[in-house]
């Protein structure tokens, strides 16, 4: 099966052309046309972009569902549901993001997550890259929206058996680097492939350094939940913030919702990390991608009600967030928009360079000759019109 999209605006890091065309066949990127000439072979179907835009399908490295779905609801239908909800807003590769939990409740979304992988169905979704767990391993007094019940510290070496029953599934682990045993834990797993984010963390400058010499390569949702500048004797220690906007080793995660970080902040992270040194995260909660009003934020046994209004999830509290209710799209057109960065470097902060991030550079995250054909043609305002899977069209 050969199918060209033609007459598209091409999206690339390095920027926009117009008048381009992709050709796909059997999943993957068979040919690109760059400038409108193209020795066609015959073409089972050919579809046209009408001037609109083309780019890579938008990898989410940090989403906790959608579509009123949580990963932590550890089924199949809540996995199906919120890829599904995400995919119609442009994603094509997710990375299911848990909560800090009890290990048993870990290990249930790793046996859901290896099912709904090797399923039947699982073309007609994003792919799951491998899962981020977002804890146990947190500081609690930047815990968050984590529940503090089940915080722990890596320490108690619990972290072998999650290791272990992940069985090579787990791709990101977010930890506090300024906890006991958190270096031995990331030193001993520096060849495992496991990357290491800087987050819910109340570490000093000094600890990050340590961390970075140590293997952690990003920060969780910057700015959120992280320490920053305190005084100590009357100087000044800086904190996570600091040590990642300063160091390079480290990429940022940006959750560009709009509201969790107002445009001066993007702005402020854009000039300071450069847009190759940012991966823009939705964050999101089950809520994301339906209508306002009540939702569980965790898993519908152990949740807690939040309530979404205003585009964001709040907590009972009133005073913090509970996570975002974004969808992909909503990051592009946030930054382009409100953070006026160019729509192609904001496309790669959400394609080419998560995919770099995780280590599928070499086959996701652009539009080249041999990539698979995940693609998302969208509009003038990023509102999403088609997507692509692995060269099937699911939107
Ligand atoms: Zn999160």
């Amino acid at each position: 099966m050969r199918t060209l999209i033609y007459n598209v605006k091409l999206v690339e890091k390095s920027g926009i052309t117009d008048g381009a065309a992709v050709l796909i066949r059997d999943g993957k990127i068979e040919y690109v046309s760059r400038d409108g000439a193209m020795i066609l072979p015959a073409v089972d179907e050919s579809i046209d972009g009408e001037g609109t835009y083309l780019s890579a399908g938008f990898i989410d490295i940090h989403v906790h569902g959608g579509g009123g779905h949580d990963f932590m609801d550890g089924t199949e239908e809540a996995f199906r549901g919120a890829m599904a909800s995400h995919m119609a807003h442009g994603t094509t590769s997710i990375v299911p993001t848990t909560l800090t939990a009890e290990d048993e409740e870990l290990c249930e979304v790793f046996a859901v997550a290896r099912r709904v992988r090797s399923s039947r169905d699982a073309e007609n979704l994003p792919e799951i890259l491998g899962l981020h767990l977002e804890g146990p391993y947190v500081e609690p007094s930047m815990a968050g929206a984590q529940d503090p019940k089940y915080i722990k510290v890596p320490s108690d070496l619990s972290w072998k058996g999650i290791v272990e029953a992940a069985d090579g599934d787990l791709l990101i682990w977010t930890v506090a680097p300024e906890l006991e045993g958190a270096d031995e834990m990331a030193e001993a797993l520096r060849d495992s492939g496991i990357i290491f984010s800087a987050g819910h963390s109340a570490a000093k400058y000094d600890d990050c350094v340590r961390a970075i010499n140590a293997g952690y390569t990003m920060a969780t949702h910057l700015y959120s939940s992280m320490s920053t500048i305190i005084r100590e004797n009357g100087y000044r220690v800086p904190g996570v913030l600091e040590a990642s906007l300063l160091h390079d080793e480290i990429c940022a995660e940006v959750i560009a919702d709009g509201l969790h970080l107002p445009p001066s902040l993007l702005k402020l992270i854009y000039k300071t990390k450069g847009g190759d040194r940012m991966v823009l995260v939705t964050d999101a909660m089950r809520g994301a991608g339906m209508p306002d009003g009540e939702y569980l934020l965790g898993s519908l046994k152990r949740g807690q009600l939040v309530s979404v209004f205003d585009g964001i999830a709040h907590m009972p509290d009133g005073i913090s967030f509970a996570g975002s209710v974004a969808t992909a799209d909503r990051l592009v057109r946030v930054m382009t928009t409100m953070a006026g960065v160019p729509l192609n470097e904001v496309i790669a902060m959400i394609t080419e360079n998560p995919a770099r991030e995780v280590g599928v550079a070499d086959h996701k995250g652009k539009v080249e000759v041999g990539y698979d054909a995940d693609l998302v043609m969208f509009d003038g305002n990023i509102n999403v019109k088609s997507v692509w899977c692995r060269g099937k069209k699911t939107v």
